[in-house]
């Protein structure tokens, strides 16, 4: 095939694996994205020495093409394993996990993974397409105005709810894009000041407003400032969903108290962040993801049940489609 021009839209892990494949065959590929830096929902963050990951926590590799591509990285050193100590826990007390797995993370910080996709690409971030347009079989996404170029394919690699607002209600992968739930999560970072005394770096929290905690100093490769990320369930987010930062940070900072039973050490630094697309309601895998008449394949983890595997893999499948 010809060398053709391809837009994707999203540099979270889906759009990065669609747009490296695409120009390993050649294609003269650019990438756009409206946040500051390439990840997504795979990024992190820093306040001086305390690291959150904030959004995905980990990855696992089940598929056999990911799991090649984790060997590569690991070789690269842009991804880790994390032995942490995860369990279950009901009110203080805690359990084993029912199975154990291998877990992965980036390096030195979760967003590492996306940087390491991202560093031979054109990746143009800061930018929000607002308008998709389609002119003589070409596609032409604008942001306020400005046509940012004409492409012969287009993936588009957001969250489904995000793609729906780009695409035609009336086209086939609009319908698509538009029978996808997605639900929140309001995410808390505390730094403390010592050392929290629980026998575990990571816990799936059940019977409470948090589903998830994790001592994230424990992941390989961070400074041993003590840093945790709380996560709260979609039905406590979704309850809470347009109460003001500081309330939430207050709740759920209670809240990790009660189901850890110990009373934190001084907190130096607390924010939070609410991911308003967090995770698709259904692991269900949705079919039919590209229009190969009109070049055009949605990408995301959200359409093959949320995974940072999944959005990879996803975003290989649409390389694939339309490549
Ligand atoms: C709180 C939370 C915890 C998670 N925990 C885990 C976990 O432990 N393990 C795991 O495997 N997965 C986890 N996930 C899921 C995982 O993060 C995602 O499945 C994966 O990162 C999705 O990648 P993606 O490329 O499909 O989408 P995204 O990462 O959402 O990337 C989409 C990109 O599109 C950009 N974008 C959106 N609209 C526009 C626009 N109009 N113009 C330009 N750019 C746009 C966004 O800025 C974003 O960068 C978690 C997710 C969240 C939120």
């Amino acid at each position: 095939m010809n060398a053709l021009k391809v837009g994707v839209l999203g540099a979270g892990i889906a759009g990065l694996a669609a747009a490296g494949r695409l120009k390993a065959r050649g294609h003269e590929v650019t990438v756009f994205d409206k946040g500051r830096g390439p990840g997504g929902r795979a990024s992190s963050r820093r306040r001086g020495l305390f690291h959150f990951d904030h959004g995905a926590q980990y990855f696992t590799a089940r598929q056999e093409e990911f799991s090649a591509a984790v060997g590569g990285w690991l070789t690269a050193g842009v991804v880790a394993p994390w032995d942490g100590h995860i369990v279950s826990l009901v009110g203080g007390v805690t359990s084993p996990l029912k199975s154990e797995t291998r877990r992965y993370v980036g390096q030195p910080q979760m967003s590492g993974l996306a940087k390491h996709l991202a560093r031979e690409l054109d990746v143009r971030c800061g930018v929000q397409v607002d308008v998709l347009t389609r002119v003589d079989g070409l596609w032409m996404p604008e942001e306020g105005g400005e046509i940012l170029g004409a492409f012969d394919r287009l993936i588009v690699a957001m969250p489904p709810a995000q793609a729906a607002q780009l695409l035609e209600a009336d086209s086939p992968l609009g319908g698509v894009a538009r029978s996808v739930e997605m639900r929140p999560c309001w995410c808390v970072m505390l730094g403390l000041e010592a050392r929290l005394e629980v026998p575990f770096d990571g816990a799936f929290c059940n019977e409470s407003a948090l589903s998830w905690i994790s001592r994230d100093n424990s992941k390989p490769g961070r400074p041993q400032t003590e840093a945790w990320v709380l996560h709260a369930s979609p039905e406590w987010t979704e309850e809470h969903l347009h109460e003001e930062r500081e309330q939430v940070i207050k709740a759920l900072t209670a809240e990790f108290e009660e189901v850890t039973g110990v009373v934190l050490p001084p907190v130096s630094h607390r924010d939070a962040h609410r991911w308003g697309l967090a995770q698709p309601a259904s692991e269900e895998p949705v079919q039919a993801l590209c229009d190969l008449e009109r070049g055009l394949a949605l990408a995301c983890g959200a359409y093959v049940g949320g995974r940072v595997e999944g959005a990879y893999m996803s975003g290989l499948a649409a390389a694939a489609g339309i490549g």
